[in-house]
């Protein structure tokens, strides 16, 4: 790959110029990056497509192509772009309904507004994978149709499909009203009964692993189950029987459906798995007394999945920060507190809460300015990279709490220059945050990329991407060959 190249393709200030001259010489890697420019014209699209042929199927995706450039019998794969973008061409349709590979047929199953005639084709053809993507973007009826269908993979993704009506996938969950399905993909390919090996050494093999089938093609229908808990358009009454399932997966399928009752609610609160307590614990409809149940769990995961609950109050919140790694963010629930929830959080005796404010970035300048003074490290660590602090504040919380916050001082948009080059120079972590920063591809990065390229393999594109280096100066490191020198591994070099 042209690492070089391909930054210079994605800097956002390449004059017009520069971007006709990279597509007269891009190859696949330049051509992908090209491709992805918010500038880059129609007339300039058609001759990247020309060149690099692989590049039509993104540019016909990002809406840089339109139907008239594209001939679908010679492009197939830039036409089905188009049509899965919703270009209405029903004569591409029925072109490609036809066409002999299966891939295709299936891809184009999946593109909306597909006419009546080319539906049943599709839903006639003889790969099964083609008739099942039909299935899972189908409309109402189509779908109802084919929930009858004979091979379990097709209602298996009839069960996924939102559109699909309510009473067709009640009887899907129960069977009735639908005749039994008489083939799966196992049981299509092996002989009866098969359970396919989990670390199947077959490169030719595509069964998912663990699929198996008796007979009554139950890994098929386990999936169905499953993509019917998932789907919203399932009543609720056609899967809480699932409650007590011994499927842990279908269980915790249930457990994260919005309309469940809060009698099944409690039920799975007490699940032997904790994945399912999990999947409950971010359920967002689940009430106070559940989620305080919740709190008091002995597994990390439900507690961390609570912490992201938006509803969690903010007492139990607290309870949380203390006993579980929820990570360096701003929750969801602290995101939305009330400007007297901020104001309590940020003066309660406890530093896990004013950690957890901490992480706001729009905090009020008296109560930024307070907790920039923390006693506590992990408080100011957390408010490290909030906007509006001046120099001698971000000094003095360096010189306070040292390295243990650095790090996201670095990453402060008003931190100084001369600020990151003492850091940088003290701290390794420190100057690989601040070299990602926005208006620090002058000087400073430039000069100590190529110490931390020799062993953390820091490529040059985040430098030479960045706006702030001109058009003219990408082009002058590129056509002097002045990156090569550059690219060499060289040893690292000391910071100013
Ligand atoms: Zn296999
Ligand atoms: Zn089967």
């Amino acid at each position: 790959m042209h690492h070089i190249l391909c930054g210079l393709a994605a800097n956002p200030a390449l004059s017009s110029e520069s971007v006709d001259w990279l597509i007269s010489i891009a190859d696949d890697d330049i051509a992908t990056v090209l491709a992805g420019r918010a500038d880059l014209s129609h007339a300039q699209a058609v001759p990247l497509a020309e060149r690099v042929h692989e590049s039509a199927v993104q540019l016909a995706y990002e809406g840089r192509l339109l139907g008239a450039d594209v001939d679908p019998s010679v492009r197939p794969d830039a036409a089905l772009a188009l049509l899965d973008r919703g270009v209405c061409r029903p004569q591409w349709a029925r072109l490609l309904a036809a066409d002999p590979a299966g891939e295709r047929r299936e891809r184009l199953a999946a593109c909306p507004g597909l006419p009546s005639a080319v539906v049943d084709t599709l839903e006639a053809d003889p790969d099964v994978r083609v008739v099942a993507e039909l299935a899972l973007w189908a409309t109402a009826d189509v779908a109802s149709r084919l929930a009858a269908h004979p091979h379990a993979e097709v209602r298996r993704a009839v069960a996924g499909n939102e559109a699909t009506p309510a009473a067709t996938l009640s009887g899907l969950m129960t069977g009735e009203g639908l005749p039994a399905a008489r083939r799966c993909l196992v049981c299509d390919r092996e002989k009866t009964p098969f359970v396919h090996d989990r670390q199947c050494p077959r490169l030719d093999c595509d069964l998912p692993p663990g699929a198996s089938c008796d007979g009554s093609h139950e890994s098929t229908v386990h999936d169905m189950q499953q993509a019917a808990l998932r789907n919203p358009a399932t009543p609720i009454e056609a899967v809480i029987s699932f409650v007590d399932h011994p499927s842990m997966l279908l269980r915790s399928a249930l457990a994260t459906r919005q309309d469940l009752p809060q009698q099944a609610c409690a039920r799975l609160a007490a699940d032997p798995a904790p994945g399912v307590r999990a999947d409950l614990a971010g359920n967002p409809t689940i009430d106070d007394a559940l989620i305080r149940a919740l709190a008091g769990d002995r597994d990390p995961d439900v507690r961390r999945k609570l912490a992201h609950h938006p509803r969690v109050p903010l007492d139990v919140l607290t309870r949380l920060a203390r006993t579980t790694k929820i990570g360096a963010t701003l929750l969801p629930r602290v995101a939305a507190a009330r400007p007297a929830e901020v104001e309590e959080l940020a003066t309660s005796p406890d530093p896990a809460a004013r950690m957890l404010v901490a992480h706001h970035r729009d905090l009020p300048p008296q109560i930024r300015d307070r907790l920039a003074d923390d006693p506590d490290a992990k408080v100011v660590k957390a408010l490290a990279a909030h906007p509006g602090l001046t120099e001698a504040q971000l000094r003095a919380m360096a010189d306070r709490h040292g390295v243990r916050v650095l790090a996201k001082v670095a990453t402060n948009p008003d931190a100084p220059r001369r600020c990151w080059r003492t850091w940088s120079g003290t701290n390794r972590q420190c100057g690989r945050c601040s070299v990602r920063l926005p208006g620090t591809a002058g000087q400073q990065p430039r000069r100590c990329s190529s110490a931390w390229r020799t062993d953390e393999q820091d490529p040059w594109p985040p430098t030479t991407r960045h706006s702030r280096h001109r058009s003219s100066q990408s082009c002058w490191l590129t056509r002097t060959g002045r990156w090569r020198r550059q690219q060499r591994p060289t040893r690292p070099c000391r910071l100013p």
